[in-house]
């Protein structure tokens, strides 16, 4: 089981996170997010890579909402 940085274990949860990408603001639903029962949140390496694909290509496609799970279209 992940440990978070304060010690607890962690809980893999599909969640919906929002960020901005070059002052846009983009929600991606259903990314795997590790998350411990005080509200900290870790991603894996490569949750944050594919993260970040997927914002550039919403950025690029002019869209403010994206599925992780999809090639970034439209929920
Ligand atoms: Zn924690």
């Amino acid at each position: 089981m992940k440990k978070c940085r304060c010690g607890r274990e962690l809980e893999l949860l599909d969640y919906t996170i929002k960020t901005y990408y070059k002052e846009k603001e983009i929600s991606i639903h259903n990314v795997p997010t590790y998350l411990c029962n005080k509200d900290h949140v870790e991603f894996a390496r490569k949750t944050r890579i594919r993260v970040r694909e997927l914002l550039k290509n919403a950025y690029d496609n002019n869209l403010d909402k994206i599925n992780y799970n999809s090639k970034g279209e439209l929920i």
